[in-house]
């Protein structure tokens, strides 16, 4: 079975328990993209703390798309199992957090299942044809990051787009900005998404390096601010925080940034000695690294030791 068959599964295991997934939108090809919500509402007079995390924005790191499977499961059962073995203290802190929590569990389908598949998974010839000059007449997509379009999603959003350092202005593999800023239906899709949610934090998962980046031209005080969340997940993970925001443009991380000054976070998981694309074995060392990353930023913002 392959990764994209995996993914499929894990969608249907999950419905099994009872958690279904909201369908926010149609890739390029017309595939499901998929978010699912978890909330814990205790104290009905405050407001929840809204968390989006999205993933496998780039079709070859497809892993992060299967640590957001466990974080789902993590958040939904697990923890409050853990929870119980743990000191009464730790507990009531964790339990008494108001949350919305939204997994995009994937914002690049079609690259995804380009990428796991190969192109069995495209019958159309023209299109093939088409796929086979944007990888640079290369047959093996294992390597692939952008959507189906040769558009790297992840440059495409309208954030200082087209202004970033590995920007191309053709239809590629990776690295090529798009036409006009947020012109993939996918794009559109995860900032309508991102619209209707109006999150609190966004976290955008990629590999690999175990970098964290939470810059792009904040004014200063936002920066203290979304430099002492970014500490939070760099204790919690053990990853370096990378304190730079000339080279980056476009993204995801970016847009949440500059439209709606909340503090964004692009979390790269995986060591930098690891081959792209990460293997599946690679995800209980990375779920272990990232479990707390969600309950503990709750935990910090609810503490008020920083206000957002
Ligand atoms: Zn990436």
């Amino acid at each position: 079975m392959n990764e994209y068959e995996l993914y499929l599964q894990k969608i249907d295991e999950l419905k099994r328990i009872g958690l279904e997934p909201h369908i926010y939108g149609y890739t390029t090809l017309g595939l499901p993209m998929y978010v699912y919500k978890l909330s814990k509402k205790i104290d009905y007079t405050k407001k929840p703390i809204k968390v989006l995390v999205q993933a496998g924005i780039h079709a070859r790191e497809y892993i992060t798309t299967f640590l957001l499977f466990a974080l789902i499961e993590y958040y939904n059962v697990r923890i409050y199992r853990e929870l119980s073995m743990l000191n009464k203290e730790r507990k009531s802190e964790y339990l008494n957090l108001n949350y919305e929590l939204y997994f995009a569990i994937n914002t690049n389908v079609d690259g995804f299942r380009l990428c796991t598949m190969g192109l069995d998974c495209i019958t159309d010839i023209a299109l093939r044809n088409k796929l086979i000059s944007i990888n640079q007449g290369n047959l093996d997509f294992s390597l692939y990051k952008a959507n189906i379009n040769g558009v790297d999603l992840n440059v495409n959003f309208d954030a200082r787009w087209g202004t970033g350092k590995c920007n191309i202005k053709h239809k590629n593999y990776e690295n090529f900005i798009g036409d006009k800023p947020n012109s993939e239906v996918e794009t559109q899709n995860l900032i309508a998404l991102t619209q209707k949610v109006k999150p609190d934090i966004t976290i955008s998962y990629h590999s690999k390096g175990e970098e964290i980046y939470y810059q792009f031209f904040q004014d200063e005080q936002m920066l203290l601010r979304d430099k002492s969340i970014a500490q939070v997940i760099a204790k919690t993970t053990k990853y370096a925080i990378k304190d730079i925001s000339t080279t980056s443009a476009g993204g995801y991380k970016d847009y949440c940034i500059q439209h709606y000054n909340i503090p964004a976070y692009t979390i790269e998981v995986g060591n930098d000695s690891y081959s792209h694309p990460l293997g599946l074995e690679k995800l209980p060392t990375i779920f272990k690294q990232n479990k707390y990353v969600i309950s503990n930023i709750l935990k910090f913002l609810a503490s008020g030791q920083q206000n957002l």
